[in-house]
């Protein structure tokens, strides 16, 4: 039978941790579910398009659709701004189409608590802090300055995993892929009602060794928050 109504499926990340690799992976797989295409004032960056990876406006339209409460959620992330339409993703759902986000932990929780019932929510988490600098570097459409920022975000951006109910180590990428895979499959079969077996993946062995790791990162970049102060300033 098919579903009445579609679901959200929010894939948030610290930067550099791997959740656009993934998420357009589950997008090529699966023809029907459907990516939501944010709005960003941020610049367009090589190889984007425009209408693809974000409709890319000026800051005075942004606020123009803010303020008409266009957005679902917005927020501003790196001092860009970046929103999700409303009604692109209710004609979404309503159609019984599934979405795909992309977007930062304040705008996963946002969503969730919209449309509470209807979303499955996966936090993406890096190897290591070592690993998540290096694939910020190495997707070097960035200058060093924007990496640098966008590091320390990143580990600010960690603790929003305890909010999620699913966690992702993405150290092997098609073992990542595997795990988002199902988790898709079994929200896409089960929600919006039952959700019990996402619960028992949610208290899964392996989702509980992937919190512990989590953890272990949040400490490590308190470790180098207090370290790294003195040289840093010198810079
Ligand atoms: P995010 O969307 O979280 O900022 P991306 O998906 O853009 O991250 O990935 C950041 C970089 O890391 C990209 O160059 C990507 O190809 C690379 N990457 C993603 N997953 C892996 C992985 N499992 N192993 C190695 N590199 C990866
Ligand atoms: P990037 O500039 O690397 O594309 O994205 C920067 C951050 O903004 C990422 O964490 C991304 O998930 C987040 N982001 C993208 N679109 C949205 C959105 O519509 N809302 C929110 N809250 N975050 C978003």
């Amino acid at each position: 039978m098919e579903r009445p109504r579609g679901i959200l499926v929010i894939i948030s990340s610290p930067s550099g941790a791997g959740k656009t690799t993934l998420a357009r992976r589950l997008l090529g797989e699966f023809p029907e579910l459907e990516f939501s295409v944010s709005y960003t004032t941020r610049p367009k960056r090589t190889g984007e398009r425009e209408g693809h990876d974000y409709h890319f406006i000026s800051a005075e339209e942004f606020q123009r659709m803010a303020g008409a409460g266009e957005f679902a959620e917005w927020a501003e992330v790196h001092g860009n701004h970046y929103g999700t339409s409303r009604a692109a993703v209710e004609r979404a759902l309503s159609a019984g189409r599934d979405v795909v986000f992309d977007v930062d932990g304040q705008g996963g929780c946002a969503l969730a608590a919209k449309w509470p019932g209807d979303s499955l929510r996966v936090f993406v988490l890096p190897p290591s802090l070592s690993s998540l600098e290096e694939r910020l570097r190495r997707r070097a459409t960035d200058t060093d300055e924007v990496i640098r920022r966008r590091l320390k975000k990143a580990i600010e951006e960690l603790a929003y995993h305890r909010r999620y109910e699913h966690r992702i180590v993405n150290d092997d990428l098609d073992r990542a892929y595997q795990t988002l895979r199902e988790l898709y499959v079994t929200a896409k079969r089960t929600l919006p009602g039952d959700a019990s077996e996402l619960e028992a993946l949610r208290d899964g062995d392996r989702n509980r060794g992937d919190w512990e790791h989590a953890e272990r990162l949040i400490a490590e970049g308190g470790r180098r928050a207090g370290g790294e102060g003195a040289p840093a300033a010198g810079r």
